[in-house]
């Protein structure tokens, strides 16, 4: 099978191409993780192979509660990415002191509200080239 990577939509997951594998290693798991600066400490969204505080590459992992609150929220209706059904409902939320852009599911956007308290509901979408599956992180409400 041809793969043509302008197409794809979404990110490549695999330790072969990206440092920050764990992320969605943890989030297959239905954890939602994020790093921490192995040299001052910030606590970075989303998480970064370096500081853009301190500058430094060394980090740690550390997993997020799951549970955050809508911030702020948009649907979309038209113009969406092929595989995607719609409405689709994006939203800002607040977790952890962190402010997450993410999907919500099993949403009707009518009954969305802010400050509406959402769970994590890693969401799955088309497998990589090489036939693994890839994550995105979504919320539902909790
Ligand atoms: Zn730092």
């Amino acid at each position: 099978m041809l793969y043509f990577r302008a197409t794809d939509p979404f990110p490549l997951e695999s330790a072969d191409h990206t440092k920050l594998h764990e992320f969605y290693t943890r989030l297959a798991a239905g954890r939602l993780a994020t790093t921490r600066c192995g040299a001052c400490g910030r606590l970075a969204w989303p998480p970064r192979g370096f500081c853009g505080e301190c500058g430094s590459d060394r980090f740690d992992w550390t997993d997020l509660s799951g549970l955050g609150t809508i911030h702020a929220f948009t649907v979309q209706e038209a113009g969406l990415p092929a595989g995607f059904d719609g409405p689709r409902v994006f939203a800002i939320v607040k977790i952890d002191g962190l402010r997450v852009f993410s999907i919500l599911v099993d949403a009707e956007p009518s009954s969305i509200a802010v400050g509406q308290p959402v769970r994590l509901a890693p969401l799955r979408v088309a497998d990589d080239p090489s036939g693994s599956p890839r994550w995105l992180p979504a919320f539902r409400p909790a």
